[in-house]
């Protein structure tokens, strides 16, 4: 089975202003590159519908949802734009893309369990991992990662799930959202100190951390993650991996001082995929998460989907 690619336009047109690193242009950048490398000619190209709001609320709850859905509707309804804290703001086509990139992550969940592809890699924003059960922020509004996980445990009925983050913020949004659920096991790496600051100490007994200082290189990653995400998720045997795709620890990238390149983003990307293949009958769900040098962004994008899809 080819890896199925969620590419939805409506997460195009959410836009933050100008200069803003997290802008459209990231996702025009992978699908340029996807089409001049001819990587795409290998891909299941998906449609995605947008999540329903009982989707959303796997992962948040009813008040935060309701409220951030009344300030997105209001946004959409009047073409204005409206801030939700310092660094993330609403445009017109904020509400319709953050439902197609939470719809296009549980679309995949349900697509790779029903066996209709081996794994799939979700191309959306805005992305999800520093959402947190009731508040938006760092230009997350639903934690897409989190929503799809939750609805492969409670509606699909999977007994154990891991999340795999390795963007270089740490994903503090997603630990809000899973930590004490131990039907959920989450591995992440992230920079240390660095927005949002937390991370240093695990919130339950279900997250393995690894806080990184700054300038930390790909071979110091690679033993990290043999030593502390690989043992772990393989004593937890998970029945399906979630990835939060953030290509923001690449050396290139300004938004953090990690120093990843595609070798080895190819690299994790095949340990996740050993485990899944013992474990999850290979099952692999990727969701963008952040990543803002939009060519070292395509070309690691382009060599994870490339290990995912076994070209
Ligand atoms: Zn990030």
């Amino acid at each position: 089975m080819p890896t199925a690619y969620f590419n939805p336009p409506e997460c195009r047109r959410h836009d933050m202003g100008d200069g803003h690193p997290e802008c459209p242009e990231r996702l025009a950048a992978i699908d340029d590159w996807l089409i001049g490398s001819g990587l795409s000619q290998a891909l299941d190209y998906r449609e995605a519908r947008p999540a329903e709001l009982r989707d959303v609320e796997l992962a948040h709850t009813h008040g935060y949802v309701a409220e951030i859905g009344e300030l997105l509707r209001g946004c959409a309804e009047t073409g204005g734009r409206c801030a939700v804290d310092p660094d993330t703001s609403a445009n017109a086509h904020t509400w319709s893309a953050a439902l197609h990139a939470a719809g296009a992550a549980v679309q995949a969940t349900d697509l790779v369990i029903d066996g209709g592809a081996d794994n799939a890699f979700c191309a959306v924003r805005p992305p999800g991992h520093h959402a947190t059960r009731d508040q938006s922020m760092g230009f997350c509004f639903f934690n897409n990662v989190a929503i799809a996980a939750r609805h492969a445990l409670d509606r699909r009925g999977l007994k154990r799930v891991a999340i795999v983050d390795f963007d270089v913020h740490h994903g503090n949004g997603t630990e809000d959202i899973i930590a004490g659920d131990d039907r959920v096991l989450m591995v992440s790496l992230f920079q240390h100190p660095l927005y949002p600051y937390s991370g240093a100490v695990p919130k339950g007994t279900n997250m393995v951390n690894v806080p990184l200082p700054p300038y930390t290189r790909g071979a110091e990653v690679r033993e990290i993650v043999e030593a502390m995400w690989l043992p772990a998720l393989e004593r937890f045997k998970p029945q399906m991996i979630f990835v939060s795709a953030g290509f923001d620890a690449h050396r290139d990238d300004d938004l953090g001082q990690l120093g990843l390149v595609e070798a080895d983003y190819e690299w994790i990307t095949l340990k996740v995929k050993d485990v899944a293949a013992r474990h999850a009958k290979g099952r692999i769900v990727s969701v963008l998460e952040g990543g803002y040098h939009l060519h070292a962004l395509s070309r690691s994008v382009a060599v994870h989907l490339r290990a995912l899809a076994d070209l």
